[in-house]
């Protein structure tokens, strides 16, 4: 049954400016920035409790939203608009309700295109410089919690995230914790799946029950023992890989420690930057510098020739048995500082023989997790480093066909994931250089 209620006179050019297919909006009302709109009365919903078609409106009601003209320039993209709608009661069951609209989630103050553009622009930006594109009509403080929001409801009702063969759970630095990242690996492409903001069993389990891992044969990882934990009691007879740049990891930090220490009489950064550079790496103008931080500091000249030794193996066709070996003399003559580590790596010497046999190039998952580390570390607080990394991967995701036909959903490729943070990276070194 159809009902026809007397509806106020439409303006149609803004209506089409609108361009809401729900909405339409009202003449002669509101300036440049607010527009007085109603929804379209030809599609009344039937009574979502009982199904009945005989409604009656039960009250007008008007609600505010913020919102982003599609197709129009600054300054006027921004505007505001005033919603006259109405709730409905069922003739039958005497239920009352509002219709669900597209353009904004019931109670939301921001429309959905208008919080998908603040998601867009907050993955280059920092909180405070999508704010300043707003006009500031919504603050920095807002822009997260919207953001927040999205996020939430868009990771909620994601589909699983096909794994292929192999996942690839590595910890990076995140502040004071450490960090997951969770990688996907098909056809030599690695691909990010998530991005957890620590390392605890429990968010490892609530991940994994995210993921479709029915086809993973491999699973290739770092030390954290939270993971191993897990990994043991969700996927018992899964084969197990180290990237055995990841002990190169554990060596920089005790380097890095020791340098610290031994060398804090060395004010300059740039003289840390050497210590904790390969030798193969340094320039030539810099050879002396670390030469002469070695000369008067042997127990560091020690560690840096040990670190200098792995990187070299790894760097140059590495092997499970150069990598023993390595292990082995460090045992014998030290650093005693490198020991633990050095024990580590012979205990764990079957997991890199994995790793070995299936070709992969050492440092290649490991330094993935470096780089998250160094733009964690590098980008300014405010900008939500590992926020970002996660609305990427909610944003845009790859696909893979299967060979049964049916397309997955993989994650982001790494290079744009790092591509997108060094981005960042340079905007802020611009924006906050004197
Ligand atoms: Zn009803």
């Amino acid at each position: 049954m159809s009902r026809r209620i007397k509806e106020p006179a439409i303006d149609e050019i803004r209506t089409k400016k609108l361009g809401i297919p729900e909405l339409l909006v009202q003449a002669d009302c509101g300036d440049d920035y607010i527009y007085c709109a109603f929804p379209k009365t030809n599609r009344i919903p039937p009574c979502p409790r009982c199904g009945n078609f005989e409604t009656t409106v039960h009250l007008v009601r008007t609600r505010v939203l913020r919102d982003i003209l599609p197709d129009v320039q600054e300054p006027l993209r921004f505007i505001e608009l005033h919603i006259t709608y109405r709730s409905y009661q069922c003739s039958k069951c005497k239920n009352v309700f509002t219709p669900n609209y597209e353009f904004a989630l019931p109670k939301a103050r921001l429309t959905r295109r208008f919080e998908d553009f603040l998601v867009r622009e907050s993955i280059s930006r920092s909180l405070s410089g999508v704010s300043e594109m707003t006009n500031s009509a919504i603050s920095p403080a807002a822009v997260k919690i919207s953001i927040d929001r999205w996020e939430q409801e868009k990771a909620a009702s994601q589909p699983p995230l096909y794994v292929g063969d192999t996942l690839c759970l590595m910890a990076y630095q995140n502040s004071r914790t450490l960090g997951l990242s969770v990688l996907t690996v098909d056809n030599g492409n690695i691909y990010l799946a998530d991005v957890l903001s620590e390392t605890g069993s429990e968010s490892i389990r609530t991940l994994l029950r995210k993921l479709e891992l029915g086809k993973v044969r491999q699973v290739i990882t770092d030390l954290t023992e939270s993971v191993w934990e897990v990994l043991a009691e969700r996927l018992p007879n899964i084969v197990r890989l180290i990237d055995p740049g990841s002990y190169y990891g554990l060596v920089q930090e005790q380097l890095y420690e020791s340098a610290k220490q031994e060398t804090h009489w060395l004010s300059m950064k740039d003289k840390m930057d050497v210590i904790m550079t390969p030798r193969k790496k340094i320039l030539a103008t810099q050879q002396y510098t670390l030469r002469q931080i070695l000369k008067q500091r042997p127990k560091l000249a020690k560690i840096y020739d040990a670190s200098d030794g792995l990187y070299e193996i790894l760097s140059t066709g590495w092997s499970t048995q150069r990598l023993t070996q390595w292990a082995e003399s460090i045992q014998k003559e030290g650093p005693e500082l490198l020991i633990p580590i050095a024990q580590n790596l012979l205990d764990h010497a079957t997991n890199i023989r994995h790793y070995e046999l299936a070709g992969l190039p050492a440092m290649k998952f490991s330094s993935v997790s470096e780089q998250l580390t160094y733009y964690n570390m590098q980008l300014r607080p405010c900008s939500f480093a590992l926020e970002k990394v996660r609305l990427l991967y909610l944003n845009a995701s790859d696909t893979v066909q299967l060979e049964d036909g049916s397309i997955r959903r993989l994650g982001v490729p790494i290079e744009k994931v790092l591509d997108t943070l060094k981005e960042l990276k340079n905007e802020q070194e611009r924006i906050y250089e004197p």
